[in-house]
């Protein structure tokens, strides 16, 4: 894989294969099935600057609405490109399958996308509701560097 020159896209990180899969061990992990035991799982998406490989790590778990994401490991020559989480709880129980205030809130903050995987779907695609929260002076990768993840939390 060449050498990086931008972040990749919302619509790149949908379709990218280390991002899926992500999401799906993800979601297996939120015991979506188990009511006393659904909880929120995700972690950061990194992108290689030397390869262009996308790769991803997961976050400890989380709560039943809640997930900690302000301790991202960090890897050589990686930088963090978008974080993912889950929303395992039902929308016949009045949950919000799309991205929470707090999760647009805290991605603005980030100025990294958050792709998450809530219960309604059709697709695989369908599935992943994404919130965008680019910057606009994202185009250059040093930005992403400076991703501030202090004290973050995601609901
Ligand atoms: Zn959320």
């Amino acid at each position: 894989m060449a050498t990086p020159t931008r972040a990749p896209t919302l619509d790149e990180l949908q379709q990218a294969p280390a991002v899926l899969q992500a999401l799906e061990h993800a979601w297996l992990d939120s015991l979506s099935g188990i009511p006393a035991e659904r909880h929120e799982e995700g972690g950061w998406i990194y992108l290689n600057l030397k390869t262009g490989e996308l790769t991803a790590a997961p976050a400890p778990r989380g709560l039943r609405a809640e997930l900690e994401i302000s301790s991202p490991p960090l890897f050589p020559d990686c930088v963090i490109v978008a974080t993912f989480h889950t929303h395992p709880n039902p929308t016949s129980e009045g949950w919000d399958p799309g991205p929470s205030d707090t999760d647009e809130e805290v991605l603005t903050h980030l100025g990294a996308p958050g792709l998450i995987r809530p219960t309604m779907a059709s697709t695989q695609r369908d599935r992943i509701a994404a919130a965008a929260a680019w910057r606009v002076d994202r185009a250059s990768l040093c930005n992403v560097k400076r991703l501030s993840f202090t004290k973050v939390r995601m609901l």
